[in-house]
């Protein structure tokens, strides 16, 4: 449980005001308050898990299994929507604002005015030495 305030546990456990689209005993779905576009949408864990690394991985599919089936729905809706963003912030500097994890589906189309935008090394392909030594890296901390 969390220590602090967290409004995702309010929102789950019907302590404050959401616009549900689903929910299930393992997650819910309902409208971001500050959306992207019309039809923005979070799939959060019941549980509270602030990062991913706190998170259940079979509700972790879950969330992407209802993301996926939301991203569906969200095209027959009516809702403008020409393609869909599933987006996950783990982590304040990757934009993470609430910390109990949640899955963004966002609905977009040509000219929203929304994207990534790239840092100044973006351009810069590295030599597969490089990306070797990094994947090497990875499947390193993989095994532990
Ligand atoms: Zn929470």
């Amino acid at each position: 449980m969390p220590a602090a305030f967290c409004i995702f546990c309010d929102i789950v456990q019907g302590k404050a005001p959401a616009s549900f689209v689903y929910a299930d005993d393992r997650v819910a779905a309902f409208m971001d308050i500050q959306p992207v576009n019309a039809g923005h949408l979070l799939v959060v864990p019941r549980a509270h898990a602030s990062h991913l690394a706190d998170l259940d991985p079979h509700t972790g599919g879950h969330m992407f299994r209802v993301g996926r089936e939301l991203a569906g729905a969200l095209g027959a809706s009516g809702v403008r929507c020409e393609g869909v963003n599933l987006f996950l912030a783990d982590g304040e500097a990757a934009g993470q604002e609430v910390a109990h994890v949640h899955l963004h589906v966002i609905p977009r189309f040509r000219g929203d005015g929304f994207g990534f935008r790239f840092g100044p090394d973006y351009g810069f392909v590295p030599k597969r030495d490089n990306l070797d030594q990094t994947a090497a890296a990875i499947r390193k901390a993989l095994e532990n």
